[in-house]
Formats: structure tokens, C-alpha cells, sequence
């Protein structure tokens, strides 16, 4: 065998995927499988989108674009942040990436390296961890607690902050566990950060729009004390129905966009030009779709959580954001992950064990409840009947 990097032998995946082609796999066996594991919604991208695309098609713009994005795509970009956060980014500054996930892949590469270290949340999106390991960096995880309603506490982190620390990754509304960091702690942690100005932080703002209760988004953009080494993800995928269209921006500071630009060059050279027609249409054009999207993720956030609080030895705390609940199964006896086996296998389930976002996750299970009201209600309904079984049906 011919020998590759040994850094690959390092690099992580994200589970959701293997948990989406087993649910496949048991469907063409026949079998009838309610997938709650998927973070993607389960709506259409609005017409209007679509629409927007198939014209772009249709006018010949088949040609690769600026490396950074079509300059108009880049100008919605920054409108869209002045309307909806009120800060003031140049289009200069932004970068249009195939998907959030290429802006966190770039930013731990150009931080990562060994003898650094990185702190990043636990329980949290796989690829952070994983992409940390690959570039030798030490990872360094921030515990997201259920007592603390999994928000992440400004002294816990800033706690982790050594001299060696080169990159903080935050993530709120955050994945797997629907956790939303009060406005308030925010604060805290910028203040804090003044003491470590060669930290970078990168702000995963993908479920920012997805926030419930009334709760409004607050975006690391709002500190200007921060900006010159901010970079916040954010993108299409989530908001509006998009994930298959491959669509992310991220806003940097100059010179570190400039590094991301070669990133780019070097690797896509640039978002395939439809999509990106379609993220103007999704930007500038109705909101009302968002707004239809979240409240129906709002009522199925109810549901799911009530059904949850009704299943032995289950109990979950109400996510604010993203759509997903994270109930703590400890008092179930199972460990998490094979209990997300065997709610496939066995009750046709499709969840994710906690311990496939970090340590910190054991004791858990995340459910998407990006899935219809229905769908959800039978699910519950057969997670009640697995887990009311008598223990010694159990294998845990
Ligand atoms: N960040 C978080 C926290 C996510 O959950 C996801 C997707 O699940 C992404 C980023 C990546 O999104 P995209 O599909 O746009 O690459």
C-alpha cells in the first residue's frame, strides 16, 4: 500500500450521514423507518428560489464566477446582515462558499497546526473536532451543560483560553442541542476576550434565524472590539431549505479573507453559478417562507418535547433554537449510542447517540425534528412502546 499523510488517519466524519444511509438501507429492505436523524428540513426550497436559478440557467450563466462569489450575491449578503443585524460589512469581506461547512474547514486549517490549541463545543458539530484533530492541534473541548440550558458559559470558556490557544469556535442557536447563549453571557465572553488578542474566533451563526420564544439572534457582529478577527459562518442551507444546494458565506477580516480567497482558488474555485443566483432570490426577495418554516418548526419543537417528558426515564430540556431536542436518556439504562441502535433496529427510529458530537454527549440522543408533526407523533408513540418494554427485553 502506498502510504498517505498520516494527518487522514486523524480526520473524523459526521455520523448523520451513516445513520442516514442505514435508515436507507432498512427502507429498501422494506422496512417502515421515521428518520428523526437528519439536520436538514424537510420543505421544499421556496419556488421563487428555484425559479431564480432555472432562469440563471437558461441565461447562459454556466461559467465559473469570481473566486469569492458574484459580486451582486455578495452585495445581498451585506444588505441582509444590515437589515436583520444591523452591522455594516463590506462585500468586500465576504466570501460565498459550496456550504457553511467549507468556512469552518478553512478557518481551523488556517489556525490548526500542532502545538496550538483549539477550543471548540462538546456536545457540537462533528467536523470542528474532526477537523481539528487532522491539523494536529490539541482540541480543547467547551462542555455545553443541560443544567445550563446547553448555552455555553462565557467563564467555562474563557477558562480554557491558554496562551497556546490560537482559534475559539462558538455555536448558538447550536447543534445537536438547540442550545441559545443569552445575549448577556455573550457579552461576558467579548469582554473577557479582550485579554486574548491572538485568539481568532469563528462564529457558527447557521441557525441564527431559527430562534424561538421570542428570542432574538445575537450575532458576534455586533461587537466591533472584535471584527478585526471575527469570522462568522452563516448560509443558505438551514433558513431556506437549501442544503442540497450547496450554498455558505462567511464574513472575515481582510487579510484572512485574502488567505481563504487562495483556499478557494486552490480547491472549488468558485460555487457552481445557479446557486448562486438562487441565494440572491433567497435574500432579496419574500421572507415569508423563514417565517412560515419557523413556526412550524415551533410546533413540532413543542410536540417533541412534551412527548419526550412523557417517555420513562427521559427527560428534555426546551431547545430555543435550531431544529433539534436533545433528551437525556441516562435514566433509561442505555447507553446512548447503542440505544439509537436499537431504536433503529428495532423500533424504526432513526436518531443519533449524543457521543457522536463529543464525550460530553453520552447520556443523550439528538432528534431532528425537521420531520412532519405526524411523523413525530409516531415516533414518540414507538419510542414509548420500545422503552416501556420490560428491562430484561433490553440489551443496553
Ligand atoms: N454548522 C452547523 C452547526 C451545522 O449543523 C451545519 C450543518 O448541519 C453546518 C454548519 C453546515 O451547513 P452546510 O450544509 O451549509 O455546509
Amino acid at each position: 500500500m502506498i502510504a498517505i499523510h498520516p494527518a487522514f488517519a486523524r480526520l473524523g466524519e459526521e455520523n448523520a450521514f451513516a445513520v442516514l444511509a442505514k435508515a436507507a438501507e432498512l427502507q429498501r429492505q422494506g422496512r417502515d423507518i421515521i428518520n428523526l436523524g437528519i439536520g436538514q428540513p424537510d420543505f421544499k426550497t421556496p419556488p421563487h428560489i428555484v425559479e431564480a436559478a432555472v432562469k440563471a440557467l437558461r441565461d447562459g450563466e454556466h461559467g465559473y464566477t469570481d473566486a469569492t462569489g458574484i459580486r451582486p450575491l455578495r452585495e445581498a449578503v451585506s444588505a441582509d446582515l444590515r437589515r436583520r443585524l444591523g452591522a455594516e460589512v463590506s462585500p468586500e469581506l465576504v466570501l460565498i462558499t459550496p456550504g457553511g461547512k467549507v468556512s469552518m474547514y478553512m478557518a481551523i486549517l488556517m489556525f490548526g497546526a500542532e502545538g496550538t490549541e483549539i477550543v471548540y463545543p462538546d456536545p457540537g458539530f462533528p467536523i470542528y473536532r474532526s477537523m481539528i484533530d487532522f491539523t494536529g492541534a490539541t482540541a480543547v473541548p467547551n462542555p455545553m451543560r443541560e443544567e445550563n440550558g446547553f448555552a455555553f458559559s462565557a467563564e467555562e470558556t474563557l477558562s480554557l483560553i491558554t496562551p497556546r490557544t490560537r482559534l475559539l469556535i462558538v455555536n448558538s442557536p447550536a447543534n445537536p442541542t438547540g442550545g441559545v447563549t443569552p445575549p448577556e453571557e455573550i457579552d461576558k465572553l467579548v469582554a473577557g476576550l479582550a485579554a486574548w488578542p491572538d485568539v481568532a474566533i469563528l462564529s457558527d451563526e447557521i441557525y441564527g434565524q431559527l430562534t424561538y420564544d421570542g428570542l432574538a439572534h445575537r450575532s458576534l457582529l455586533d461587537y466591533p472590539e472584535i471584527r478585526d478577527r471575527l469570522i462568522l459562518l452563516d448560509g443558505w442551507s438551514k433558513t431556506y431549505a437549501m442544503t442540497g444546494w450547496r450554498l455558505g458565506y462567511s464574513v472575515w477580516p481582510k487579510a484572512w479573507r485574502e488567505v481563504a480567497r487562495k483556499l478557494a482558488v486552490n480547491s472549488y474555485s468558485c460555487v457552481n453559478s445557479a446557486s448562486q443566483f438562487a441565494g440572491i432570490a433567497a435574500l432579496d426577495g419574500p421572507q415569508d417562507s423563514v417565517a412560515a418554516m419557523r413556526a412550524e418548526f415551533d410546533r413540532r419543537r413543542k410536540a417533541v418535547v412534551e412527548g419526550l417528558n412523557r417517555l420513562p426515564g427521559v427527560t428534555a430540556v426546551t431547545p430555543k433554537g435550531a431544529f433539534y431536542a436533545f433528551p437525556n436518556v441516562s435514566g433509561t439504562g442505555w447507553k446512548a449510542k447503542p440505544l439509537a441502535s436499537a431504536l433503529l433496529e428495532e423500533a424504526g427510529v432513526a436518531t443519533i447517540g449524543g457521543p457522536d458530537f463529543g464525550v460530553f454527549g453520552e447520556g443523550y440522543l439528538r432528534l431532528s425534528y425537521a420531520a412532519s408533526l405526524e411523523a413525530i407523533e409516531r415516533a414518540l408513540a414507538r419510542m414509548a412502546d420500545f422503552l416501556g418494554r420490560p428491562a430484561s427485553a433490553k440489551a443496553g
